[in-house]
């Protein structure tokens, strides 16, 4: 009796059953889309790095043979996929043939993620979640707005072919029409499909379906009342055994295609709501959670901050920003790798080795000839290559089609140590190029990494009239100075520096890395926060412009503002830190700040 009562109560102390499904393969670069290949990786990150993931719960997807998704949509459909015209319309953008295939096998993986999440939630009686799919547009002979296979229904149909037949709820809070889902189920009345979304795609009449549209511009208050006046009764009535959370992240404010005004505090409301309505009181229904919609590089910041209370008895964790949580990533990945192999000496005892003098040590101490095979004298090609690959990298450029990335070191010229990544061993695409050295004289007492310059581009990627080539540029970016800013942070820890320092040629470099650099001077941080506020209203492309143009102009001295190089840092060290964001930097920033008021001339 008493052993019954204290397995009850253990039971009720331990924190829901959840399981996580992800693959590599849910990564897809692709030139000039919104959405953030990175975004499952990056919520594992987090949740590893809070302390918060055990990895026995991660599991991996596969890709589905095509029996499933023969189950879901017909032959028809499914053969004109080998079409490319079918496949661009569907995505709405001119790729190439290998891109597109890779988005299939992206998307028959998420499936395979979905059936995989299906199968652990409702063993365990918990909680299952796809860091990816929610493919709601895709219906049963056509695809549209990305989705090109229907992942959910996929499951469900998998459900039935093994003969469960329970009432299943698909709650879809994506800010789109769960479309798709609903035709397919439209003459099923044991799938209940629930859609809250900005505009009905599709009048589809259905047996068991709720769609309601909420119109543009929605804010907190009329979102949550909309969730909580309409869900509950439909369980209510509906009684399902299964539910299936398309929690997509799209209505959130700063997303980069949704439209509404959705702060992160209601986000999460209304994923607690689904959540407590689903698995609360009596009903523990199986839940399984897909990622779908959620644009830009904060998306997977609400799925994180959601999946944390999953993890953590309720209360969210707030993630990092995803530049801090980039570092917290690379930082962890260095304490992985060994010196030596980043070295490429062989591992050696340290107490003898530190009165040791190389050649190379001598010959620069007295002045002469210093040649070091070493980038920065530390990084062999070898060891710089592991950190990329493990960095994930060079699988990133593989992913946008450079099929060998190769890495060169250029160590001959006196003005720093140049590294360069093709995209092959011919070496004609150039995707990476950067000069460093070892600063000691930009700032008394303080060691940085000069950055002398720093490119990166995709020399495949086209300008679109979303993205035109910003001043000085001649490709397309390729989406990792993140990536090699955090890196450059790694090889400040690893050598002991205080920061990197660098010269911005044109004001779209400097406000690029605004969120972490500083200007190493005040003055020029107060001069540079002037400009910035003139700048705000314009999209960033029209900023970048209007300053490369000479179109900002001086307010009391009608003068165009010419852009002024001038060192920024990021600091690393602590004493950098405070150095350049201390009560005297700022007092000084401010005062020169206020000195200027600068207009945009149209
Ligand atoms: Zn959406």
């Amino acid at each position: 009796m008493l052993l019954k009562a204290f397995r009850r109560l253990a039971r009720a102390a331990r924190p829901p059953s959840v399981a996580f499904v992800y693959s590599r393969r849910y990564q897809i670069e692709l030139p000039a889309a919104v959405h953030d290949p990175q975004r499952g990786e990056r919520i594992l990150a987090f949740l590893d790095s809070a302390g918060l993931l055990d990895p026995t719960l991660v599991h991996a997807a596969e890709p589905v043979p095509f029996r499933h998704l023969r189950r879901v949509h017909t032959d028809d459909y499914l053969d004109s996929l080998n079409q490319s015209e079918t496949l661009v319309r569907i995505v709405g953008l001119q790729l190439t043939d290998d891109a597109l295939e890779r988005i299939l096998e992206a998307q028959r993986t998420m499936v395979g993620g979905t059936l995989a999440a299906t199968r652990l939630a409702l063993r365990a009686k918990g909680i299952a979640v796809n860091l990816g799919g929610g493919l709601h547009h895709a219906y049963a002979d056509r695809g549209a707005r990305f989705c090109v296979y229907n992942d959910v229904a996929a499951a469900i149909a998998e459900l039935r072919a093994r003969g469960d037949g329970s009432r299943i709820l698909v709650v879809d809070l994506d800010l789109h029409d769960g479309d798709g889902t609903r035709s397919i189920f439209a003459a099923d009345p044991t799938v209940h499909t629930f859609s809250i979304h900005n505009q009905t795609s599709a009048g589809v009449p259905a047996a068991e379906a709720t769609a309601i549209e909420l119109g543009f511009g929605v804010g907190d208050e009329a979102y949550l009342e909309a969730v909580r006046a309409s869900l509950p009764p439909v369980i209510e009535r509906f009684a399902p055994e299964i539910v299936f959370y398309l929690a997509g992240s799209d209505p959130a404010a700063d997303d980069q295609i949704g439209d509404w005004k959705i702060t992160p505090e209601a986000m999460l409301e209304r994923d607690r709501f689904v959540l407590s309505a689903v698995r609360e009181g009596a009903r523990k229904l199986p839940l399984i959670v897909a990622l779908a919609g959620g644009y830009g590089l904060n998306a997977w910041r609400y799925s994180a901050r959601f999946l944390s209370t999953l993890l953590n008895r309720g209360r969210a964790v707030e993630p990092p920003s995803t530049e801090e949580l980039l570092l917290v990533r690379y930082r962890s990945l260095a304490r992985q790798l060994e010196e030596h192999e980043l070295t490429g000496e062989p591992e050696r005892d340290r107490d003898e080795d530190d009165w040791g003098l190389s050649a190379e040590d001598l010959a620069g101490a007295l002045g002469g000839p210093r040649r070091s095979r070493r980038l920065l004298g530390f990084y062999s090609r070898q060891g710089l290559e592991l950190t990329l690959e493990r960095a994930g990298l060079l699988e990133r450029a593989r992913d946008l089609g450079f099929e060998r990335p190769t890495l060169e070191l250029d160590l001959d010229n006196p003005t720093g140590d140049t590294v360069r990544l093709y995209g092959d061993p011919s070496r004609r695409e150039l995707l990476i190029e950067s000069r460093l050295r070892v600063d000691r004289g930009a700032l008394p007492g303080v060691a940085l990494l000069r950055v002398e310059w720093l490119l990166l581009q995709n020399p495949r990627g086209h300008f679109t009239p979303e993205r035109p080539p910003l001043p000085g540029q001649s490709h397309p970016g390729l989406g990792m100075l993140q990536d090699l800013i955090a890196l450059f942070v790694l090889i400040c820890d690893r050598l002991q520096l205080d920061g990197i320092v660098f010269v911005p040629s044109h004001f779209h470099i400097a406000a690029h890395g605004r969120k972490t650099t500083r200007f190493l001077s005040p003055v020029d941080e107060g001069l540079y926060r002037a400009l910035e506020q003139a700048l705000r209203p314009l999209p960033f492309a029209e900023a970048a412009a209007a300053v490369a143009a000479g179109r900002v102009v001086d307010t009391t001295t009608g003068q165009p503002v010419v852009w002024h190089p001038a060192p920024m840092v990021f600091p690393v060290s602590e004493r950098l830190r405070e150095q350049v964001t201390g009560e005297e930097y700022e007092r000084l920033a401010a005062e020169e700040a206020a000195r200027h008021a600068f207009t945009v001339r149209r």
